[in-house]
């Protein structure tokens, strides 16, 4: 089970991930933290009612991407919410990078989809909390499969014979 680095912690008093961690890494900056957070948010009326998103989600549940899709069309609230992920995300990625020091790390899953909304607060935590950072600043790229990539790896692994 080594490399389960979406489930390092970064905050003992955030929200929990799927498999009950508080404040990990995935229950603050992922795909599905972020459509808690909206569904939370919408239940207690935290979300402004002029809000793109509440125009979004009438029919349906918050998804990453209507909150991809209202940051685009300037609603705070969204936009907030994503660069609360980016700099989640970077704190998280400088404890990887003070760790291992690698040359390149490849970022996948539902985040990668609305990279330009939540990149910035990324590297600004990256710039504050990253030992090497901006001297020797690692590569952080979207991954090629995107949110697709686990479910290629798993088939792939299928057809290895290896499952
Ligand atoms: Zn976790």
């Amino acid at each position: 089970m080594a490399g389960e680095l979406g489930h390092i912690l970064l905050d003992p008093a955030g929200p929990t991930c799927g498999l009950g961690h508080a404040g990990c890494l995935e229950a603050l900056a992922s795909g599905s933290a972020l459509a808690r957070r909206a569904r939370e948010a919408m239940a207690a009326g935290a979300i402004p009612a002029d809000s793109v998103l509440l125009a979004l989600a009438t029919d349906r549940p918050p998804a990453a991407s209507m909150l991809a899709a209202a940051a685009l069309q300037g609603d705070t609230w969204a936009l907030a919410a994503w660069q609360d992920a980016g700099q989640a995300l970077g704190r998280g990625l400088a404890s990887i990078i003070n760790t291992l020091d690698p040359e390149r790390i490849v970022l996948g899953g539902g985040l990668t989809a609305a990279w330009d909304l939540w990149a910035g607060a990324m590297h600004e935590a990256l710039a504050e909390n990253a030992v090497t950072w901006p001297d020797r600043a690692c590569d952080i790229v979207p991954a090629d499969l995107g949110d697709d990539g686990g479910l290629v790896g798993a088939a792939l692994w299928v057809a290895d014979g290896r499952a």
